[in-house]
């Protein structure tokens, strides 16, 4: 025990990162660092009881269970149903309204009365305390995807939906957070302190009495208020920690798991748009269009409207559309990747205008265009404009010609003609003085994406010349 509290008392010094140790401010068995935690050995068919977390598993696996199986001799009354349906999504708010956007993340402030409601309804989902919620959720903000988020998706699916509370895990590999405003919030310590009594009541008691006083219907309340709700509230709610790490869209940052899916919203309340969320983490929304279903900031709305709810935090859309426009542009860059652009002109030899007349005559059908020498024999049978036309641009200077001369040129047939390239004509003008500046390492302005290649925009080819020069050959 005096190691244990020697090594408590180091700690601050070794992580000056301002978190804090986790406390637990309830009585339980106590950490020896000296002794290997259970998590760190591997299962056996001898051990694997000693891996289950027992009073989770009893929780959100065996008493859904039972729940289950006594549906089948405890007729559903159609009272008892709606108030299952309303106490469901009350429970549902008080962990995404309550646990997460107001605890978990502080994304507003909320009035006493709405905060001892909240803590009210969240217990009643059975999944853990607002302080235990809250400090896990951080982590998983903070270290996502990494061995330090308590329910990274890395490690499975299943794991990250309920996997992660099945099995003990080591408490100290967990990441460290800041709960030290959680600790300072009575109504976060009250029901922290009186967690199990909390939990009892909200979820099993009062569904029941409800039921049971209002309209005589006790076991109903119990079985379907109570046990099955609890089910269908924490299977909804682990979704925000399985499915929105691994289905959907990632229109802000596609570097980590979180996906943004109107099937996850559907299911957790509104927290399924979770790349915005990991983003932009103390927004009050999840959803930021009107249109897409997020109750959550609906009821948040609702609060404020009342005046419980004050200080909705909220990015500014100039800071998301960025994030938006990044992630857009960096899909841009993977499509432009793939696409064939012809060979860079830096790469490409310097042929003289003797030699380029001189393979012309030899059999190779070449053609040039703004000082870069291309190869157009196998196109010639394909070109749009005839066989006649293009034929008679070989062994030529066709600058004027192809853009506008005879024909102004399509931007797609200067992109396809980039793809002939062979070579660039000594003395051909813009593009061996940018050529030569390549080799002497000067600085020449063209745009990189950010796989290095050069990004070529419409009308900006080399082979385009804006105002055409009248030549002889155009005549
Ligand atoms: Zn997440
Ligand atoms: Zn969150």
């Amino acid at each position: 025990m005096s190691s244990s509290a020697s090594a408590e008392k180091k700690a601050p010094a070794a992580i000056p990162d301002g978190t804090t140790d986790y406390k637990p401010l309830r009585s339980g068995p106590a950490y020896d660092p000296a002794k290997v935690h259970i998590a760190d050995t591997p299962m056996t068919w001898s051990n694997w009881h000693k891996h289950v977390n027992w009073l989770n598993t009893t929780l959100i696996i065996i008493i859904p269970m039972i729940g289950f199986i006594s549906a089948y001799w405890v007729p559903l009354q159609l009272y008892t149903a709606i108030f299952a349906v309303i106490y469901y999504f009350n429970t549902g708010l008080g962990i995404t309204a309550g646990y997460h956007r107001l605890w978990a993340h502080s994304s507003y402030k909320a009035s006493t009365p709405l905060k001892i409601y909240l803590a009210f309804v969240g217990a009643g989902a059975v999944e853990g305390s607002i302080r235990w919620w809250s400090r896990d959720h951080r982590a998983h903000h903070r270290y996502t995807d990494t061995d330090k988020d308590p329910y990274s998706v890395r490690k499975g699916l299943l794991y990250s939906h309920l996997g992660w509370m099945v099995f003990k895990q080591n408490p100290k590999r967990t990441g460290r957070t800041d709960i030290t405003d959680l600790n300072e919030d009575p109504v976060v310590v009250w029901q922290h302190k009186n967690y199990l009594k909390s939990v009892i009541f909200t979820a099993l008691v009062f569904p029941t009495v409800f039921c049971g006083l209002l309209w005589n219907d006790w076991l109903g309340g119990f079985v379907y208020g109570g046990i099955l709700r609890i089910w269908f509230v924490q299977q909804a709610t682990f979704c925000v920690n399985s499915l929105a790490h691994w289905l959907g869209d990632q229109p802000f940052d596609d570097r980590n798991s979180p996906r943004d899916h109107v099937i996850t919203a559907l299911v957790t309340l509104g927290e399924g748009y979770h790349n915005f969320h990991h983003e932009f983490p103390s927004d009050y929304r999840n959803a930021i269009e009107w249109w897409q279903y997020d109750p959550t900031k609906w009821a948040i709305c609702l609060w404020k409207f009342l005046g419980l709810a004050t200080d909705l935090k909220q990015f500014r859309s100039n800071e998301i559309e960025k994030g938006r426009v990044q992630q857009l542009q960096k899909k841009l860059d993977q499509k432009r990747a793939v696409l064939d652009w012809g060979t860079p002109l830096e790469q490409l030899p310097v042929i003289s205008w003797d030699d380029f007349v001189a393979d012309s005559k030899n059999g190779k059908a070449l053609v040039a265009i703004a000082g870069v020498i291309h190869d157009v024999t196998n196109f010639i049978k394909e070109h749009p404009g005839g066989k006649a036309l293009i034929s008679s641009a070989i062994g030529k200077d066709a600058t004027a010609i192809f853009n506008g001369g005879v024909y102004l040129h399509s931007n797609a047939a200067h992109n396809l003609l980039s793809t002939m390239r062979v070579g660039v004509l000594r003395g051909g003008c813009e593009v061996e003085i940018w050529k030569r500046a390549q080799f002497e390492n000067k600085d020449v302005s063209y745009v990189n994406d950010s796989t290095g290649q050069r990004i070529i925009r419409a009308g900006n080819q080399v082979t385009k010349v804006v105002q055409p020069v009248a030549s002889a050959d155009a005549a």
